[in-house]
């Protein structure tokens, strides 16, 4: 069969056929997952939509053979279409790539190392067959990973729940099947720093959890060293909350109440003639406040350097070129 390489504008446009079901996965450095992967998620794909789905995989610029592997796919397969961005651009920008190219009527947002498995498909289904917009997986376990990694995660998420408005639920990820309405709104939402799963609570609508049981990784390594999480960590509180630029308030007003009794102890000791000594505590409280005034300047600058991202408006993602066995007329957009 012969494969086509287009570009992502003209591969949307010249879909005229909505699949039922489209099943959206990134992808960094997984060619030791992608066959199984896919073996996998056809088989969960056959069972809840007969022929009437699509396999979306964005090679997320991986360094390994995940290229070479996803393209054997497309070529055995119809039903798969591989999308190769310029570079790495991770995780929540290569899912966005995805879920702006799919065109399913429902959308199952699931990760390439079998982490999430496919075969709760069917479930996922039958809750959206009930009414509801989004059937979000929950973990019950986490396998295969380690205990800073389940604790500090737990801990993120009940932090980040005491400070935003939307209601995240804990301990799930981007393992979802959401509708096309709720799929369209994600999409029309611009923002650079993309913490997905919250962004999807924010739409609303009805939201159910399924739970389920996560699997350790079939093959590979995870590529969220602690740096990254972090990092995403970050994302999540400034994308959803302005709380934190109210630590200069906090602080103000905690160490002006400490300030005041400060006050009436120097005039006191002033008054009692005892005024000398004091290196220790003098240089205490410059530390404290110095400390303060950095730790707040840098919350301000976090907001800050997101505002100035956003405000250069590129695109979220560069795609070097789609490919798959559905067109008529090839066109090579590869360079
Ligand atoms: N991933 C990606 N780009 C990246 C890092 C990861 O597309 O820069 C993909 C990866 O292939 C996997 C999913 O995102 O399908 C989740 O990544 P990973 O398993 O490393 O994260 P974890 O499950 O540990 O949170
Ligand atoms: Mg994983």
């Amino acid at each position: 069969m012969d494969m086509v390489v287009q570009n992502i504008e003209n591969f949307s446009r010249r879909r005229s056929q909505r699949p039922f079901l489209s099943i959206v996965a990134p992808c960094y450095n997984e060619e030791a997952c992608l066959p199984e992967f896919y073996r996998r998620v056809t088989d969960a794909g056959r069972q809840a939509a007969s022929e009437d789905y699509e396999i979306i995989f964005v090679n997320d610029g991986s360094r390994d053979r995940t290229r070479e592997v996803m393209e054997t796919l497309v070529a055995s397969d119809p039903h798969v279409v591989a999308i190769n961005l310029s570079r790495n651009f991770g995780h929540q920008l290569a899912l966005t790539a995805g879920l702006q190219a799919c065109s399913g009527a429902r959308i199952l947002i699931i990760d390439a190392d079998l982490q999430d498995p496919p075969e709760l498909l069917g479930a996922m289904m039958r809750k959206i067959d009930e009414g509801a917009d989004v059937v979000y997986g929950r973990r019950s376990t986490r396998e295969g990973e380690t205990r800073f990694k389940v604790l500090s995660a737990k801990l993120f998420y009940r932090l980040l729940r005491t400070m935003i408005d939307v209601d995240i639920p804990a301990d799930t990820g981007d393992f979802r099947l959401i509708t096309r309405r709720v799929l369209d709104r994600l999409n029309s939402m611009p923002e650079h720093h993309r913490f997905i799963r919250g962004m999807v609570s924010w739409i609303g609508l009805k939201q159910v959890p399924l739970d389920y049981e996560r699997d350790p990784r079939f093959a590979g390594t995870t590529e969220y060293p602690l740096l990254k999480m972090l990092r995403f960590a970050v994302d999540a509180v400034t994308g959803f909350s302005v709380t934190p630029l109210r630590t200069a308030s906090f602080l103000g007003v905690a160490l002006g109440l400490g300030s005041l009794m400060m006050v009436i102890y120097t005039l006191g000791s002033w008054l009692t003639g005892s005024t000398v000594d004091g290196w220790t505590s003098l240089t205490t409280i410059v530390l404290i406040i110095g400390s303060a005034q950095l730790v707040t300047l840098g919350v301000i600058g976090e907001y800050l350097g997101r505002l100035y991202m956003e405000s250069k408006q590129r695109p979220l993602f560069i795609v070097d070129n789609v490919v798959s066995q559905q067109s008529s007329t090839p066109i090579r957009y590869d360079s």
